[in-house]
């Protein structure tokens, strides 16, 4: 086995670790922590620390760590038939059953999953699956795609121009052309202090509107959104959002994609967040928590209205052009059929509704008080607590004082991994949807504690 110093200096000279800070992780600067091991809500690191997982690695393992189902599944699938492809109407018991069991979790009105591998890439098929439905309708002029502003939808060139993250544009001569933004629904941060949840909703259903009539809906393919905004804050939608976006979106002939990579599958206390806040969208992305980060896949669920216009684009013009190598992978398939079994014995949705809501009760009686606290937020196993300099005025700490960092650096101090949101200083929990109360305890003290040590 090698030793954890040589590991060290192996990585820190050959691995080029994604959202990292090149240089300083190359000089042996920036944090560094490798794996060795994790069980239930715990990972344990080569130094042997033992961490509480507050955010289920990237909001992914769903069912917690070690699950020993899932394991025995990828082992028996990786005997029986690690790959065939799905091109030409190729499968595997694997990639159908999983297929059905998704249709059969999915909003009613939905018609076929397509798998690919992640998130980001699931996006790219939706984008290209609306491009395809509108030329085949003969609109070839309505082809952008609205997202918001503080919304993840991946870090590839479409993708990444639909994330409405300053990060994910600077210096790489993103958002592409086709992709615009409008406001994020995040109602403590609304310019009119005044307005109630339904006023600000209405408010960003005529900001859309007011876009859609500036570019001209006939240029316009597809509207973009999380249920609940996650990297960009985690921020739940104000009430009535939902309903005011999709009035504006029917009378514009635009489609809606509800991005559920991170509540797909549970993580809201509802299969999926469309459930959730009554979305009727025409595609859903899901990944994560499709096989709880075991292997990698995704999917995208294509409503039976874009579906119908698919199959007759290939009726028309022949074999769908797009398609990955490892589109249904049948390692993954098994994967996610072990995960959303599990996801069904063990009542995960149900305890990510349950538990979830008693971490953010606890949050707010332990730190709704203190006067850095700003907001206190969540739905079902997601939670934020977001810090200002004054409650008052809800102004930001200067960024460069990196307190969201010290807070969760503090954190981890006291054995509970958290993420500091990347804009504005907001600490970010997602644990696995197997958090017990006990568990959620201990993420409610360390973040109480660590919020002291750093801010008093
Ligand atoms: N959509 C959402 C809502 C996400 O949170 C993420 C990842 N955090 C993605 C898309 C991209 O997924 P991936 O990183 O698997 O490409």
């Amino acid at each position: 086995m090698l030793t954890n110093d040589e590991l060290s200096r192996w990585d820190r000279e050959s691995l080029f670790h994604p959202s990292t800070n090149l240089g300083q992780f190359a000089r042996g600067e920036g944090p560094q922590r490798i794996i060795a091991g994790a069980e239930g809500v715990h990972i344990i690191d080569r130094d042997g620390n033992r961490l509480l997982d507050g955010f289920a690695g990237l909001y992914c393992v769903n069912a917690g760590y070690g699950r020993t189902e899932i394991a025995e599944a990828i082992a028996a699938q990786a005997r029986e038939l690690a790959y065939y492809h799905a091109y030409a109407g190729h499968g595997s018991e694997a990639s159908i059953t999983l297929a059905k069991m998704v249709m059969d979790r999915a909003p009613k009105h939905m018609a076929r999953v397509y798998f690919g591998l992640g998130g980001s890439d699931a996006n790219e098929t939706n984008v290209k699956l609306v491009w395809y439905y509108n030329n085949i309708r003969g609109l070839p002029q309505k082809k952008k795609i609205i997202s918001r502003w503080r919304g993840y939808h991946g870090s590839g060139l479409m993708t990444g121009s639909l994330t409405g993250l300053e990060l994910f544009h600077k210096k790489f001569d993103l958002p592409l052309a086709q992709v615009i933004h409008t406001e994020a629904p995040y109602y403590y941060r609304r310019k009119d202090a005044g307005m109630s949840e339904e006023q600000f909703s209405a408010h960003c259903a005529e900001e859309l509107e007011r876009l859609i009539a500036a570019e001209g809906a006939d240029t316009i393919a597809a509207f973009i959104g999380e249920p609940v905004l996650g990297t960009g804050g985690i921020v739940p939608p104000p009430r009535g959002y939902w309903d005011a976006i999709q009035k504006v979106l029917a009378r514009h002939d635009i489609l809606l994609i509800a991005d559920e990579v991170v509540t797909g599958f549970g993580r809201l206390g509802s299969m999926f967040g469309s459930d959730h806040y009554g979305m009727t969208p025409d595609i859903i992305t899901c990944a994560k928590g499709l096989t709880s980060a075991y292997a990698p896949l995704s999917g995208s669920i294509v409503g039976q209205k874009v579906w119908d216009v698919l199959m007759q684009g290939t009726d028309e013009h022949g074999v769908l052009g797009h398609g990955w190598t490892y589109s249904a992978h049948p390692i993954g398939a098994a994967a996610g059929i072990a995960n959303l079994r599990l996801i069904d014995e063990l009542g995960l949705v149900e305890n990510a509704g349950r538990v979830g809501r008693y971490l953010n009760d606890r949050m707010r009686g332990a730190l709704g008080d203190h006067p850095n606290v700003g907001e206190i937020r969540g739905e079902g196993m997601l939670c934020a607590v977001e810090l200002v300099r004054d409650r008052d005025t809800r102004g930001f700490f200067d960024p460069a004082e990196g307190i969201g960092g010290k807070v969760v650096a503090a954190m981890l101090r006291r054995g509970v991994i958290a993420r500091a949101m990347p804009q504005g200083d907001i600490i970010g929990l997602a644990p696995p949807l197997c958090l017990t109360e006990a568990e959620a305890e201990v993420i409610v003290d360390a973040t109480a504690e660590a919020l002291r040590e750093t801010l008093g």
